[in-house]
């Protein structure tokens, strides 16, 4: 329920979260209906839905980890942020993940916007954490982590970066971890881009952003993050577990990317990969390349339409995503002629299984609040499916 701002948005950055009052919104008008705690091709067949709707709309994401294809990335040690963020964000189906932070180094993979909210939760003080609605078991394990050093690896150059200006000018004011980027690195990107033609605004202002990280004063702390760039991962090893990552040195060569085949290794004990996504299997709807095969939206030849990354692929921040639902929205209103009768689904689940309705998730909603209150927390997320259940019955 609630999806990407419940299990993928960072907890230290809860003004993202605050798109959720939209989805209040929506639930009190008066045509709306929830039913949560439903598993489609599970629970529930999309035959079910498409023979009793007009239309059905898939905006089911992409919440598989794309594989790293190294060897060594299933060795112990080695996660996905597909497993580390919900982990943190207390998703049930997470929760009981292992997660190693008795090491003092970790290398997180990626150069985009996940990657650096599993540094940034691996690189901050904990107490910092104490009044967010991160996990209460990620809280505790991050309070006795001896990770001290986060290395962000890019395969490409600074100016490839996919992270966004934003998160990287909020960087310098991480009040007990210092941010570290080679200037070199910095100046060399903005030299190549220069010299690729005009710099375009985005890429100005990321590179701006670098300029003054690099120049940014360093405070000594224990606690520190440090951007890689051109390095490739080749291998992860370890005996039984994860202790360094081999990385290849790439260089630009006329704007091409180039292994130069040289190598070295960080010694570490944890690797995160974020390195994009990939839709989840449903049965009954045909994916391709990772995403439901669709044309704009449409799910050619049926009533099915899809938005968001299980649209498009996991790329953009959540207001690309509301832009992207209006289209389809409208595309909806195009195609719909006559409509049929609207059909009540909790007809066709089981009487014994129980359906989340907006009622129910209210009572969960405010118990999780509650709990939160005397902590100065906006939540305490509860973990256990059973549990989450129960909340929504009291
Ligand atoms: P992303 O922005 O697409 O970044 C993926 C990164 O992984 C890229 O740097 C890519 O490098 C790298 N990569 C891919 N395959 C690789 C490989 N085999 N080896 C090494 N590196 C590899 O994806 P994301 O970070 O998952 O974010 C998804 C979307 O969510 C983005 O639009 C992001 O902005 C958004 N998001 C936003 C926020 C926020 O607003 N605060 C927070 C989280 C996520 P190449 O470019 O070289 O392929």
């Amino acid at each position: 329920m609630w999806g990407l701002v419940r299990s993928g948005v960072a907890p230290d950055h809860p003004k993202i979260k605050t798109v959720a009052k939209v989805f209040e919104k929506v639930a009190a008008e008066p045509n709306f209906r929830l039913f949560g705690n439903i598993e489609i091709g599970k629970d529930i067949d999309i035959e079910d839905l498409t023979s009793r709707y007009d239309a059905v709309v898939m905006c089911t994401g992409s919440s598989i980890g794309r594989k790293l294809g190294i060897p060594g990335e299933d060795l112990p040690g080695s996660l996905s942020a597909a497993e580390f963020v919900p982990w943190y964000n207390g998703h049930p189906d997470y929760s009981n993940l292992d997660v190693d932070l008795s090491g003092t180094t970790a290398v997180v993979i990626g150069a985009g916007n996940v990657a650096m909210d599993c540094a940034r939760m691996l690189a901050v003080d904990p107490f910092e954490l104490d009044s967010t609605d991160t996990a209460d078991h990620a809280l505790a394990k991050f309070h006795t982590s001896t990770i001290r050093k986060v290395y962000i690896a890019g395969r490409r150059g600074v100016e490839h970066a996919a992270f966004t200006a934003p998160e990287l000018r909020d960087l310098p004011k991480l009040e007990h971890t210092d941010v570290h980027i080679d200037a070199t690195q910095v100046s060399e990107a903005h030299a190549r881009a220069e010299a690729a033609g005009e710099i375009e605004k985005h890429l100005a202002s990321n590179l701006e952003a670098w300029r003054s990280l690099a120049e940014h004063p360093k405070s000594g702390h224990d606690r520190s993050m440090e951007f890689r760039f051109l390095s490739a991962p080749k291998e992860i090893k370890g005996n039984g577990k994860v202790e360094e990552v081999i990385f290849g040195i790439n260089k630009i060569d006329n704007g091409k990317v180039v292994d130069t085949g040289e190598r070295y290794s960080i010694p570490c004990s944890l690797v995160i990969s974020a390195i994009g996504y990939q839709a989840a299997p449903i049965n009954g709807i045909h994916f391709h390349n990772g995403i439901i095969e669709n044309e704009a939206g449409r799910v050619l030849g049926t009533n099915i339409y899809t938005v968001g990354w299980a649209k498009r692929g996991p790329s953009g921040v959540i207001g690309t995503n509301k832009s992207d639902a209006s289209d389809v929205v409208n595309l909806i209103l195009e195609d719909l002629k006559e409509p049929k009768a609207t059909m009540d689904i909790a007809m066709l689940i089981p009487s014994d299984h129980q359906i989340i309705d907006q009622a129910s998730w209210s009572k969960i909603n405010a118990a999780e609040v509650a709990a939160g209150e005397p902590l100065g927390k906006p939540r305490v997320k509860e973990v256990s499916w059973a549990k989450l259940l129960s909340l929504g019955l009291n």
